[in-house]
């Protein structure tokens, strides 16, 4: 009933109108009541004092004469509100009375009862109005009258008639005064329910873009207009947080494929396939099922990040990832685990035939070469294949199955995979436990020197080959292609090469004092010596610490050693060769193709590879090649030494090919100085016949 406020502000106006009506009413009749009570008093008065007098003047003329006083008294009795009316003599005796009894039946309790209580004069009590009159004089009273009025029932019948006079004036006062009102009202409110109807319209289209049109100054206008401000402010929230929001979506896809995506080629990466091998190695466990991931990395790609810059070594690795993407089939997990580690974890439980089938033609796709910025550049790969079962399908056992799978392949040569097996953890833990011991072997001299004699051709010895092994203290003596590698790669081979030097340094007395005539003890340097600024001064230094004569030491560095760092390398054995030391180029014939080098390198000789030595027999090409090295040399007035000379058919065709030393197991195998000490220092053709 009350929902509206028109309806509501009407009622309380229809109300308001009739209250104020009805108490104009009241005041009115309450007055009009009020003055007939006041009539009527007046006529008590008026009676009472009209009655005195009457009576005064017949009680002197006719005193005694009772009756006579009633007939003048009793007439009172048709006072139309008269209760009451008693005559008494001065003693408060009745003389005559008119209905006395009713006196007892006033309630009103403040009204006097005896007529010697009651008042002289009109007083007026709530219903009744007692006049008490003395009759004569206060001097010569002869008498008192007492009356009872009962004003209860004053008519006001004037008033009500009055009252229904006036009641269409009323009516159509009430009517209009109401009527303008609720016009007024029903203006103003008209305006807030549009306002109303247009929030409503607003909260149920969503649409902030409406506006209310209400203009008017007043505070409904004032509202509106503020509503109006509101919903500017909704608009610009929204538009804000709706850019935000976007900006977030945005994000959030983009932390996901961080999190996820290599940047570079797209694929998965690193941590979303570990996280996928993990849930799919549980699943496999629970099946009793195998899982089999090949893992690979390209070989060599750190020289050609190196050599040709990193941009040519992201378009490979891109141009790796679509080659590799194109043999896989749906299904197939192809991730870049980081740098150029890839992994491949195929859809279905694969068998090992399958497994390297895929391998071939991983390797296969890549040895086509790949044309980049106008350069073609081969980059092979090498591949580890491991299963989960071997693996006991462990996440990280599994990936580091593969890992040692995948360096078995590349020890073998590159460009090849390698299926696991249980052994390669063997071997691993070996190498692991060598690399780890390096340091402390040097510090406990666990390394021994042993010699190996070159002698020339006419079988003299004229130097030694220091060749070093480990006596270690689990694995017995380990030697050094096991080590030299592990100890390279780890970056602990300066240590190695330092205490050769000093170990060779220390025994050249006793080696000077066994070889007697012209001698030279050769040391092995690594590639990574090379890139070593201090070797130098340490060798100098070392030499001066012992005396010993540069011209005794031979330094031997592979040739591929020497051109790697081909700018420090000469520089390095210019010093050393200044200093009198002999520099020898290891393991000739065997890395570079191109010769042209050998005109502006540091070298004294040649040290032909024992590869060549060992087909001098067997084949026409080792017979042309070693030929041909031997003609090179003598052309560029370098002198050859060949090593691995086993029996005496090589040692003379070398001889006939002006091959200047050799040296090999024929004349002796690497042994510990005590005991070349009591080696021969003259060999015979005749001897080995
Ligand atoms: P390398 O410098 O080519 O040394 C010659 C290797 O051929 C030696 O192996 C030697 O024992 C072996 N050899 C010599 N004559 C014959 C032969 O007639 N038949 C056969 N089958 N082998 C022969 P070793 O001592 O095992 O050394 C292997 C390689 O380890 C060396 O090859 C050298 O590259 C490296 N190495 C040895 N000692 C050192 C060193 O002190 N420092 C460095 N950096 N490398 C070293
Ligand atoms: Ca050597
Ligand atoms: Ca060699």
């Amino acid at each position: 009933m009350f929902r509206t406020l028109k309806t509501s502000i009407g009622l309380v106006i229809a109300l308001s109108m009739s209250l104020l009506i009805i108490s104009v009413t009241m005041v009115n009749k309450l007055e009009s009541s009020e003055s007939a009570v006041k009539v009527v008093k007046d006529n008590t008065t008026t009676l009472s004092n009209v009655l005195a007098l009457q009576l005064s003047l017949m009680m002197e003329r006719n005193p005694g004469d009772d009756a006579l006083l009633s007939s003048l008294f009793q007439p009172i009795k048709e006072h139309k509100h008269l209760l009451s009316a008693v005559l008494y003599d001065n003693n408060y005796k009745v003389i005559t009375a008119i209905q006395p009894e009713r006196v007892l039946e006033i309630s009103d309790a403040s009204v006097p009862k005896s007529p010697e209580n009651v008042p002289f004069g009109v007083t007026q009590y709530d219903n009744i109005i007692a006049a008490h009159q003395i009759v004569g004089s206060s001097l010569y009273p002869m008498g008192h009258i007492v009356i009872y009025i009962d004003i209860s029932n004053v008519p006001t019948i004037n008033n009500t008639r009055q009252l229904l006079k006036q009641a269409p004036v009323l009516l159509a006062l009430w009517v209009l005064c109401t009527g303008v009102c609720m016009f007024i009202l029903y203006r103003l409110v008209s305006s807030l329910a549009s306002l109303s109807r247009f929030t409503q319209n607003v909260y149920e289209t969503n649409d902030y873009a409406l506006r209310s049109s209400i203009s008017s100054t007043n505070e409904i206008g004032k509202i509106a207009c503020n509503i109006n401000s509101l919903l500017d402010a909704i608009e610009v929230e929204l538009l804000v947080n709706f850019e935000q929001k976007q900006t977030l979506v945005d994000q959030q896809e983009t932390m996901s494929r961080l999190a996820n995506f290599d940047s570079l080629t797209g694929l998965p990466n690193r941590q979303f396939v570990l996280d996928n091998l993990k849930l799919e190695l549980a699943r496999a466990k629970r099946n009793d099922e195998d899982i089999t991931l090949l893992f690979f990395d390209l070989d060599g790609f750190k020289g050609v990040n190196d050599s040709l810059g990193h941009e040519i070594g992201d378009l490979i690795l891109i141009e790796v990832a679509d080659r590799v993407q194109r043999l896989l089939r749906d299904g197939d997990l192809f991730a870049r685990l980081g740098g150029d580690e890839f992994l491949i974890l195929p859809d279905r439980d694969i068998t090992t035939d399958h497994a390297k089938s895929l391998a071939t033609r991983l390797i296969t796709a890549s040895n086509e070469p790949f044309e980049l910025r106008g350069l073609s550049l081969t980059v092979g790969l090498s591949v580890g294949v491991a299963t989960a079962s071997d693996a006991g399908y462990d996440l990280s056992e599994l990936m580091s199955n593969a890992d040692l799978a995948m360096y078995r392949s590349k020890a073998r040569g590159r460009g090849s995979y390698t299926l696991f097996t249980p052994d390669m953890v063997e071997s691993h833990k070996r190498k692991l436990h060598i690399a780890n011991g390096i340091e402390q072997a040097v510090a406990n001299d666990e390394f021994v020197v042993y010699y190996q004699v070159k002698v020339n051709n006419d079988g003299t010895v004229i130097g030694t080959e220091a060749l070093i092994r480990w006596q270690h203290p689990e694995f017995g003596l380990v030697m050094p292609n096991e080590f030299i590698p592990i100890a390279e790669q780890g970056g602990k081979i300066t240590a190695i090469t330092r205490w050769v030097i000093n170990r060779v340094c220390m025994d050249m007395p006793d080696l000077k004092h066994w070889a007697s005539g012209p001698f030279r003890a050769s040391i092995n340097l690594s590639g990574h010596d090379l890139r070593n600024n201090q070797l130098f001064d340490y060798i100098y230094n070392t030499f001066m610490l012992y005396d010993v004569n540069p011209e005794n030491i031979e330094f031997e560095v592979t040739e591929s050693a020497y051109l790697e760092n081909f700018s420090l390398s000469n520089k390095f054995f210019r010093r050393i060769g200044n200093m009198g030391c002999a520099i020898a180029l290891d393991d000739f014939g065997t890395g570079y193709s191109s010769l042209s080098y050998l005109t502006q390198i540091n070298v004294d000789t040649l040290k032909v590879d024992r590869q060549f030595v060992m087909e001098i027999q067997s084949s026409e090409r080792g017979r042309l090649v070693t030929g041909a090295i031997l003609d090179l040399a003598k052309r560029l007035s370098l002198s050859v030494c060949a090593e691995g000379i086993e029996n005496l058919e090589q040692w003379s065709y070398l001889k006939k090919h002006g091959c200047d030393n050799v040296q090999g197991f024929m004349f002796s195998k690497p042994v510990p100085i005590n005991k070349l000490m009591n080696s021969p220092l003259q060999y015979h053709s005749e001897q080995f016949a």
